[in-house]
């Protein structure tokens, strides 16, 4: 039996270019499409009796790993930069902000310390100050790019911890039995997560009508709860309905009582950037940490969130890793990544967000994301005009609730399963206090008024 002759691993030459052009052409065919198919999820069965077993011993070959790759694996992953794609949050990375997430894969670069990435931790970081100078914190704030939101929300509340322990300790005050968080009943999920990874308490406070946290339920919530709340979480742009809690009125209260003020911006905090809705925003001014994902409603690919503190100095103190083989990393004047979340290894992932807006300026940001916002406006009217429709609620950044009337959650689900069947888009169900409806979030500029009267015309009785 002959033996195939094996691919070199870890040269990049004259034998191997084949394969390189191959799936840099992939690459380059699949940001071409203009959209990219949105394709669909298979089961497991499906998957099973399609795909033939791909780690073995000698290896498929590159050209069959990619071709199963093309032809069965990616076409059962959706596109969530489909103009369709309407549901969670969906993300639209610019082409330079892709072209340059290929750039970092091939760069090695470990964004985790400035002795090993001090050129690209500097380009990171001119992201996060620019970031937070939109967001109106000082000059000396700073933080880090993570892998999510779910990561920055924990990072933030760890650093926040530790500072409300050392300060008790400093003033020789008793630590309280329960360290408590207390956040808006429509918080995040990755707020609860976070607590029960630290093991506190999650405190929930009442939304108002509109679904926001005010500065007077935090307080009425504050008074029943004296003991342990070292953090508030306000969120701006609630990821069901892009409600922006009372930022300004929450964070004053926390400031008047010494209690850490974080605001979870992960998909929303971005609209700060946008002329139109900058107002809604101005209280992020008084957070002590603050994170908002460019793979949301920053146009970057995944993954990325930006974490950022207002004194960058607590969080590294909670985070900074000892160890016998870091110690020379810990040098005066140098900004190692790692050290400000729960994490160490990094990808220098703040790259193609860096490069994006290096590329195109930030007024061209500012732009997309108003138009967004303008066409959620749009589509609610559209929406308000037709009788077989209720709006939910009005829209507040760019996500738009409603109801199709008479609609059971089932309808919706068949529904949502012919768009999808049909490649127009992908709807899904969700529910406000047990009553179903549905959503359009849109963070993608290439999701355009006429797809969304085409879906909305489907509803039609
Ligand atoms: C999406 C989201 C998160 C979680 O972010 P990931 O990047 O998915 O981990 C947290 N908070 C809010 C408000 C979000 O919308």
């Amino acid at each position: 039996m002959s033996t195939p002759e094996r691919a070199p691993m870890h040269s990049s030459n004259e034998r191997t270019k084949a394969l390189r052009e191959k799936v840099i052409e992939y690459a380059k065919r699949r940001m071409e499409l203009d959209p990219a198919p949105l394709d669909r999820p298979q089961t497991l069965d499906y998957l099973q009796q399609v795909v033939p077993p791909t780690i073995t011993e000698a290896g498929l070959g590159g050209e069959r790993a990619l071709e199963l790759f093309a032809e069965v694996l990616a076409p059962a992953s959706l596109s969530t930069d489909h103009p369709g794609y309407l549901s969670f949050i969906p993300t639209a990375p610019t082409e330079a902000a892709t072209l340059f997430d290929l750039v970092v894969s091939a760069s090695s670069i470990y964004g985790g310390s400035w002795l090993e990435g001090a050129g690209a931790v500097y380009a990171e970081n001119e992201v996060l100050s620019w970031l937070a100078r939109e967001f109106g914190m000082p000059e000396s704030a700073g933080g880090v790019f993570v892998q999510g939101g779910t990561i920055g929300n924990l990072s933030a509340l760890v650093a926040a911890r530790d500072h409300a322990k050392r300060r008790l300790a400093a003033e020789s005050c008793q630590q309280p039995p329960r360290f408590a968080v207390l956040c808006s009943a429509e918080a995040h999920s990755s707020i609860k997560s976070a607590a029960a990874v630290m093991d506190i308490d999650v405190i929930k406070v009442p939304v108002d009508s509109s679904g926001r946290m005010t500065a007077a339920a935090v307080a009425q919530t504050l008074e029943t709860n004296p003991d342990g709340v070292f953090a508030i979480v306000a969120t701006a742009g609630t990821t069901n309905f892009g409600i922006v809690d009372d930022l300004t009125g929450i964070g004053s209260i926390a400031r008047e009582r010494g209690i850490w003020f974080h605001v979870d911006g992960a998909y929303g905090l971005a609209a700060a950037l946008a002329p139109s809705s900058r107002h809604l925003f101005e209280g992020a001014a008084l957070a002590d940490s603050a994170i908002v994902d460019p793979h949301k409603w920053l146009f970057a690919p995944f993954d990325a969130c930006a974490l950022i503190y207002r004194d960058p100095e607590i969080a590294r103190i909670a985070h900074t890793q000892y160890g016998e083989y870091l110690e020379t990393l810990n040098k005066p004047g140098e900004w190692n990544p790692s050290d400000y979340a729960f994490n160490l290894t990094r990808r220098v992932r703040g790259l193609p967000l860096w490069f994006s807006l290096a590329t195109h300026g930030a007024t061209a940001y500012r732009e997309a994301i108003e138009e967004n916002i303008s066409l959620a406006k749009l589509i609610a009217a559209e929406i308000e005009s037709r009788d077989y429709l209720r709006l939910v609620r009005e829209p507040e950044l760019s996500i738009v609730v409603f109801e199709r009337n008479g609609w059971t959650l089932e309808d919706y689900e068949i529904w949502g399963a012919d768009l999808l069947e049909k490649q127009i888009g992908l709807v899904l169900p969700s529910s406000l206090n047990g009553r179903p409806h549905t959503r359009f979030a849109i963070v993608n500029p290439r999701t355009t008024f006429e797809l969304l009267v085409e879906i909305l015309d489907t509803m039609k009785p």
